[in-house]
């Protein structure tokens, strides 16, 4: 599947909150959010902030969630049509399917910095799911699943140094993955609840955006 490749920071900007897309540098001073917190583009500064309509406050709310998980709108459109046939809440289950793809999952064990590095290395191919090679940064895992890192990415500068670091002990991981950081292998316990994820996000409005 395709990805965003423009700015990073511009899309925080847009939104007007930290999305944490790059990291580290989120929460250090270099953050654009920290020093240039109006919209991007020319009129970004100059005008006065128009009033937002319904359909413009929905449009945000399901744009902030699509970049925070890196998804492009027409896979977005289709996780949504998953989570509306599925039996439940439309919106928690449209985070949870989120939540459950492997970049997501790479990036909770701690692993990657952000959800953008992790999707490179899932990319690479340096992850097994069940003992599979598995490389597609949007596959959903489930419960029981277990996730490692292949055998031959090991010895890699990368999760040698991780390894090395301690990083991935000091790490808290949400509850429904468990990681052993010894064998940096995480396993799915359950699905996530709504209630655990950390984002604040009114899913109900997405739920109306497409049910227009
Ligand atoms: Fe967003 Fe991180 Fe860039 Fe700050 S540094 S604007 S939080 S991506």
């Amino acid at each position: 599947m395709a990805r965003y490749r423009g700015p990073v920071c511009k899309l925080c900007r847009r939104e007007g909150v930290k999305l944490m897309l790059k990291g580290e540098r989120c929460l250090s001073p270099k953050c654009a959010i920290e020093r240039r917190n109006f919209p991007p583009g020319q009129h970004g500064q100059g005008f006065r902030r128009r009033q937002v309509s319904d359909f413009g406050v929905r449009q945000r709310e399901k744009q902030k969630v699509r970049r925070i998980y890196g998804v492009l709108e027409k896979q977005f459109r289709r996780y949504y049509g998953i989570a509306s046939r599925t039996k439940g809440q439309t919106g928690a289950t449209l985070l949870q399917l989120m939540e459950r793809r492997l970049d997501n999952v790479v990036y909770r064990m701690g692993i990657a910095d952000s959800r953008k590095q992790a999707r490179q290395l899932v990319r690479h191919g340096h992850f097994t799911v069940n003992g599979r090679k598995t490389n597609v940064p949007s596959f959903v895992v489930k419960t029981g699943d277990e996730i490692t890192i292949r055998q031959g990415s090991r010895d890699r500068t990368y999760f040698k140094d991780l390894d090395a670091s301690g990083i991935l002990r000091k790490k808290t991981t949400p509850e429904w993955l468990s990681l052993d950081p010894a064998t940096m292998t995480a396993r799915i316990l359950r699905m996530p609840d709504r209630g655990e994820l950390d984002l604040s996000i009114n899913e109900q409005l997405i739920v109306e955006f497409y049910s227009r």
